[in-house]
């Protein structure tokens, strides 16, 4: 039997994008997989039913779920959803596998074969299905955009028979998939930028793009290309050194994340303080705890004259071009999981084994399983 791939109607209320474009489905169905979707899935990235050609809408949400052999998901599905899935099911989504113990339980005891594509390893191999950089690097493009649309100045610098205005200074606070985006987007609105980041070798890359690199002396680079956590001195000594950078930008866009921690808090409030009125921060980690102190997910805080914009979901605010990469990037893992249009896994394949969140009424990642058994289940 052929694979039947499900695409429901995000249920988060905020969330625009849809887990299938119709170029790509019309791919899947061309590799043997059959397409089923909830009516109106795609509006929300403006695809309209009509344009997913071959695929079958399912009026009742029930029947999708059951019928699916593979949920293609954008956010985690929610508890009530993982109670419509039978337990044969695949489920492939970004599942924040570190976020929600209970929801990771339900998805062990259910038996559904969870994918949470945050996991696939950072491999050269692996790159066309790695989800986080895509929709990070929508993220960082719109973060600049955010940056010059609430800033009270231009991002140019402009000769104008009014005068001469200098262009607005940009720091970029880590410099990973969202933060390089960040730097060349201001870059390209001529601002004048420098970034920084704890792993030294980010500096030709920040180069590179037209920008200064910040050398604070303070490195810390891990494994898979990630960085670790900082000890509370380094954190300290970093803090400090950054005060001064801070207090002499018009903009600071933040990006700083260590995988599966509580984000770095790299401007303190009298940081914000000591910034002119009219400075504005755009904090991209605000949904994991916020780069600055003033941060509050969702909302643009004024702290004495200095804006202070925490948004969530991001790459949802572009859900076209987020929608389309990110439903490339599920084709492309697909790829490892059905052959011949059949559920064939290859479970010795790295990036398969390194993406299973749960499978066969256990918990596969030993962090997620310490953290799933460490709770209440
Ligand atoms: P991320 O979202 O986990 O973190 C964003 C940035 O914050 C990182 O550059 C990190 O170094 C930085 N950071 C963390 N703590 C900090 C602190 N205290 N101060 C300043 N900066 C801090 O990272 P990401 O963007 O998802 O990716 C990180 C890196 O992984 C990439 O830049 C790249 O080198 C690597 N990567 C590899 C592949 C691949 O090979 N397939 C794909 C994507 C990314």
């Amino acid at each position: 039997m052929a694979v039947t791939l499900g695409v429901p109607k995000e249920t988060t209320e905020t969330e625009n994008r849809v887990a299938l474009v119709p170029d790509v489905a019309r791919q899947l169905i061309g590799r043997g997989m059959e397409v089923r979707m909830q009516p109106g899935a795609g509006a929300g990235a403006f695809f309209a039913d009509g344009d997913y050609h071959d695929v079958r809408m399912v009026e009742e949400r029930e029947d999708l779920y059951r019928e699916a052999d593979v949920l293609l998901k954008v956010q985690p599905p929610s508890l009530e959803e993982i109670d419509l899935l039978g337990p044969e099911t695949a489920v492939l989504g970004l599942l924040d596998p570190l976020g929600s113990p209970e929801r990771v339980s339900r998805l062990r005891d259910r038996g559904v074969t969870a994918f949470a594509m945050e996991l696939v390893p950072r491999v050269a191999r692996a790159q066309a299905m790695d989800a986080l950089s895509s929709q990070a690097s929508i993220a960082g493009y719109k973060a600049a955009l955010m940056a010059a649309d609430l800033a009270p100045r231009f991002f140019p610098m402009l000769t104008t028979a009014a005068g001469t205005v200098r262009p607005a200074k940009v720091l970029v606070l880590g410099a990973g998939v969202a933060g390089l985006q960040a730097i060349a987007t201001s870059h390209r609105l001529g601002a004048s930028v420098s970034a920084y980041d704890v792993r030294p070798e980010t500096k030709d890359q920040v180069a590179s793009l037209g920008a200064t690199f910040l050398e604070l002396g303070v490195g810390a680079s891990a494994e898979g290309g990630y960085a670790r956590e900082l000890t509370e001195e380094e954190k300290r000594q970093e803090q400090e050194l950054l005060a001064d950078r801070i207090a002499d930008m018009d903009v600071v866009i933040s990006t700083a994340a260590v995988p599966g921690r509580k984000a770095p808090i790299l401007v303190r409030e009298a940081d914000v303080t000591a910034m002119r009125p009219g400075s504005v921060i755009v904090d991209l980690a605000a949904e994991t705890g916020g780069n600055c102190e003033c941060t509050q997910a969702g909302e643009t805080v004024r702290h004495e004259g200095v804006l202070v914009y925490g948004p969530r979901n991001v790459p949802g605010r572009l859900p076209v071009h987020a929608s389309e990469m990110y439903a490339r990037n599920l084709a492309n893992f697909l790829d490892l999981l059905v052959r011949d249009g059949q559920w064939a896994p290859d479970w010795e394949d790295e990036v398969v084994a390194q993406t299973v969140l749960t499978r066969e009424g256990s918990v596969v990642p030993e962090t997620v399983r310490e953290r799933v058994e460490g709770g209440a289940t």
